[in-house]
């Protein structure tokens, strides 16, 4: 971008999905603006997972008093955390809103609103003010082209989802099949859908939609999306590279980096890196299986455990006794690792995903092969990309077994499909950092979004 300050005296206010794998690009976003387009920042969040103000100082933060109790914050039903956020934070939000634009900081107007894709309702909340609202999508555009599809796909019997049904190709969304469709395990069934549907009328009305991706990873997907939204679409990522790896902590949890020191003594591209991101939960048996298929792959690895990811565990106390000790070094366990370095080091030969869109994008950015283990949303879409179209990583089968663990684990490794599949990924690898230099796609479709940012910023000064 030609001039860095452009958005110099226009302040932009945005509004995180209080999600590690939402929080987290969102404040990237804020910080790109912030640095490539020299606006001033607010972020307003809920109390509940409110943001680390303290590695922001450069932000304006607001907590949105009263969105959710404390019994519902423990809820571990994100859709349902999500519509009470998307019912509760309306009237704070537009009371907040009333005040900052009524009194306005004379030498920062507001220029816009950007909005988590899943807070719909800060649509209605921005129009009331006539303030333009733009959407970040945190995850992929090819998943969101399928949540797009979502009163097709019902419309057709793909949606609910039936067993009997599994391995049937969806005919309108190659190549994925009834399998590969976004589930979330929800106490209230209908509300996925229902939020789904509401985040994607959320995109149409906007001002425009920005993604964590870029043009030549989802090419497909975002021509797709243009023709059937009439709003712009700005591929501006992957966000992370924007900055020095660790430069600016987004992490609710304290990454443990004894693991890098663990990762300096081992050889080149000889270590499994297992995480499941942030809200995954799996089951006792799963965690065994895991932790055999681990041992017997004879692989080195590093196994991100968060308290409470073992259904009914503090931690790890379900893994038999000495069961670290018995490897002689060969495995390393954290409750939350220092991920982007962990993917940077030259040690790591694949990384066990479950395909959140965050973890897909920074494995294709550092160019480590994935082993796929999706469990729900988006990851399962992610997943089927990752290893058929994209062809830079393998899947495991639905029901996680020692047998299949090893086997993959060999595959990806050893096998002689490695070494294309290392070399696909190096090629997505290169694209991630073209794309980000000056003339790149995503440079230019974010040189696109500060203009258009400031050339509505002018109409909305003069609504208010
Ligand atoms: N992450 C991390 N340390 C860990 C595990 C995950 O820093 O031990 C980060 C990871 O780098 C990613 C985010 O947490 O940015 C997880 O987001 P993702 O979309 O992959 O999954 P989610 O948590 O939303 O399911």
């Amino acid at each position: 971008m030609e001039e860095k300050q452009r958005g110099k005296g226009h302040r932009l206010v945005l509004m995180p999905s209080p999600f590690q794998g939402h929080i987290t690009p969102l404040l990237q976003l804020a910080d790109i603006l912030y640095s490539k387009g020299g606006f001033s920042i607010t972020i307003v969040h809920t109390v509940f997972n409110s943001p680390n103000t303290s590695s922001f100082p450069h932000f304006t933060f607001h907590a949105l008093p009263g969105a959710l109790s404390d019994t519902e914050a423990s809820t571990v039903d994100a859709v349902h955390l999500t519509d009470i956020i998307n019912t509760r934070c309306a009237s704070p939000l537009r009371e907040y809103l009333a005040v900052l634009l009524s009194q306005g900081d004379k030498e920062d107007p507001v220029a816009c609103f950007i909005a988590d894709g899943v807070l719909h309702f800060t649509q209605s909340v921005c129009d009331e003010f006539q303030l333009p609202r733009f959407v970040l999508r945190t995850g992929g555009a090819s998943p969101f082209l399928v949540f797009a599809s979502f009163p097709l796909l019902r419309q057709r019997g793909y949606l609910p989802v039936q067993e009997s049904r599994l391995e049937e190709p969806v005919v309108d969304l190659p190549p994925l099949k009834v399998k590969d469709l976004p589930l979330f395990q929800s106490h209230h069934p209908e509300a996925f859908y229902n939020l789904v549907c509401r985040s994607v009328d959320g995109c149409k009305a906007s001002s425009g939609v920005i993604w964590n991706t870029f043009e030549e990873l989802e090419s497909p997907a975002l021509t797709k999306l243009r023709q059937q939204f009439s709003v712009p679409m700005y591929p501006i990522g992957p966000f992370h590279k924007y900055f020095l790896p660790g430069s600016t902590s987004t992490s609710l949890l304290t990454p443990d980096k004894s693991c890098i020191s663990w990762l300096d003594g081992k050889e080149n591209k000889s270590v499994v890196y297992v995480s499941f991101g942030s809200i995954v939960a799996i089951s006792e048996a799963e965690l065994l299986e895991i932790a055999w298929g681990l041992a017997n792959s004879k692989q080195p690895f590093l196994w991100v455990i968060r308290p409470g990811i073992v259904r009914g565990s503090e931690w790890i106390e379900p893994l038999p006794s000495g069961f670290l000790e018995n490897l002689g070094g060969r495995g390393y366990i954290v409750k939350w690792a220092p991920q982007e370095q962990v993917l940077k080091h030259p040690a790591l030969g694949a990384f066990w995903t479950h395909n959140g869109w965050n973890s897909t994008l920074e494995s294709v950015c550092e160019g480590v092969p994935m082993i796929c283990a999706p469990c729900f949303g988006d990851q399962k879409v992610n997943a089927k990309y990752v290893s058929d179209v994209w062809k830079v990583g393998v899947q495991l089968p639905n029901k996680l077994e020692r047998v299949e663990i090893e086997k993959a684990i060999r595959k990806l490794m050893l096998g002689d499909e490695a070494n294309e599949i290392r070399e696909n990924i190096l090629n997505l690898k290169e694209k991630a950092n073209v794309c980000l230099e000056e003339g790149g796609s995503s440079y230019c479709f974010l040189d696109c979004l500060v203009s258009d940012i400031l050339s509505l910023k002018s109409s909305t000064s003069r609504a208010l």
